[in-house]
């Protein structure tokens, strides 16, 4: 952890405007005779607008608590709100409605299809809302612009690197406007430069549409980019932290690494 970052540290730090409320949410396998605590009694909050990372080392219950908070699987008990509804007892019916209009999903397998470019495969999802062609085309050039390939719009996956492509699923992650976004170990088969791109991408996106991103990962370091760091352990939150630092962001890092797809500007960095 960067140590100019000013921490407010506490098991309860929380968030004015709630998006995600957990509460004694827990996950039993049953394997034969044996249960697997994957998750053991996890409450927390996340506020709108926060980029919030869940760390922990392999097996803690990080994806097992992603796909809780998505609606991809159901706890065994407990409580899950997300803006202001309860997912925990929808049936899969009422989960894709509300996947749909208003969760995003960013994975490490980025699930393009191959037979489609770029701008395609960003435009896909719009199709599945009804959205007529032009204004797909035209959401998905904007988001490819936002993500930095607007030199690969026509390419298809087999043409570009594994860092372009996370981007694609990136800009089709959040092409539909999620209100929250969720990534599980994103950057997991990227290379270190490229996943710190992908952290700026991701911050700024959070940022400047005000957008909820919850990341999953192992790594300290990218987690650092996060404002707000949950730690979990066998299942257990370990320690709940906002991080304090609009200040030294400012001063360190100007915010151009991401143009607003909804303005008219078009040149943004490419790898
Ligand atoms: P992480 O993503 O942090 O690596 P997981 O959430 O995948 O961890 O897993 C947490 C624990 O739950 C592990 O002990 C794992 O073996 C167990 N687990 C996960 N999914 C299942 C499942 N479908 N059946 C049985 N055990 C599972
Ligand atoms: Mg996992």
């Amino acid at each position: 952890m960067d140590n100019h970052l000013e921490m407010t540290e506490n098991t309860s730090s929380k968030p004015k405007d709630s998006v995600i409320s957990v509460k004694n949410l827990y996950k039993i396998y049953k394997l034969g005779e044996e249960r697997v605590r994957a998750l053991n009694g996890v409450s927390f909050e996340i506020g709108r607008g926060e980029f919030c990372a869940i760390v922990g080392t392999s097996g803690s219950g990080k994806s097992t608590l992603l796909n809780m908070l998505a609606g991809l699987e159901k706890p065994t008990k407990g409580e899950i709100v997300l803006e202001g509804t309860h997912i925990e007892n929808k049936n899969e019916n009422q989960l894709v409605a509300f996947r749909r209009q208003h969760i995003g999903f960013i994975f490490q397998a980025y699930d393009l299809l191959p037979s489609l470019t770029a701008l395609e495969n960003v435009a896909l999802p719009l199709s599945f809302q009804g959205i007529r062609r032009k204004e797909r085309n035209m959401r998905a050039n904007k988001m490819l612009d936002m993500v930095g390939l607007e030199k690969y719009k026509k390419h298809k996956p087999t043409q570009m690197s594994g860092g372009q492509q996370q981007r694609v699923g990136m800009a089709r992650a959040l092409v539909v406007r999620p209100d929250i976004i969720f990534a599980d170990e994103p950057t997991g088969n990227l290379d270190s430069v490229t996943s710190e791109e992908m952290m700026h991408l991701m911050q700024n996106v959070v940022r400047k549409k005000g957008q909820t991103l919850v990341m999953v990962t192992h790594d300290d370091h990218l987690a650092s980019y996060a404002d707000r760091i949950i730690r979990i352990q066998d299942g257990k939150i370990l320690s709940n932290t906002l991080v304090q630092r609009e200040e030294t962001e400012k001063a360190k890092k100007p915010d151009d690494a991401l143009q607003d797809p909804d303005e008219e500007k078009t040149v943004a960095p490419t790898t």
